[in-house]
């Protein structure tokens, strides 16, 4: 928990947010700045602030993440025509909430880029 952080404001429900999935390890919310038709976050309870802070011993958090990923991924029926992770790490990746995130994006052909941007 980091009291400046939006997203552990989201998880101790100090702030509002569209929540499509729960359970003890993790959180899904839609974004705010939808960048495209499904654009939802996966976001670990635990305060992590970047990719490069993971520890050994959150290997199975982030297995975890990518399960219900998928889980939520199907419930939204993008499992059929595809859908796209990201995990932006740091400044140059425009990670602009320091709190650990997995990207969940689909509903439309996204662009052939690694870059999340807008332009996804
Ligand atoms: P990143 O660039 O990977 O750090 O992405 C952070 C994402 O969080 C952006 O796509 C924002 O639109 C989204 N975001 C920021 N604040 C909120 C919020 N209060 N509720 C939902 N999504 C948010
Ligand atoms: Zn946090």
């Amino acid at each position: 928990m980091s009291v400046d952080c939006v997203f552990c404001k989201i998880i101790n429900r100090e702030l509002d947010a569209d929540i499509v999935y729960e359970d003890e390890k993790a959180i899904a919310f839609k974004d705010i700045n939808p960048a495209a038709p499904v654009h939802i976050l996966v976001v670990p309870r635990k305060h992590i602030p970047s990719l490069k802070d993971l520890e050994k011993s959150d290997e199975a958090l982030i297995g975890h993440l990518h399960t219900i990923a998928n889980e939520i991924a199907k419930a939204f029926k993008l499992d059929n025509k595809g859908y796209r992770i990201v995990i932006n790490c740091g400044a140059d990746a425009g990670q602009i909430v320091f709190h650990l995130h997995l990207h969940l994006l689909g509903g439309r052909p996204l662009l052939q880029t690694i870059a999340k941007g807008r332009g996804v």
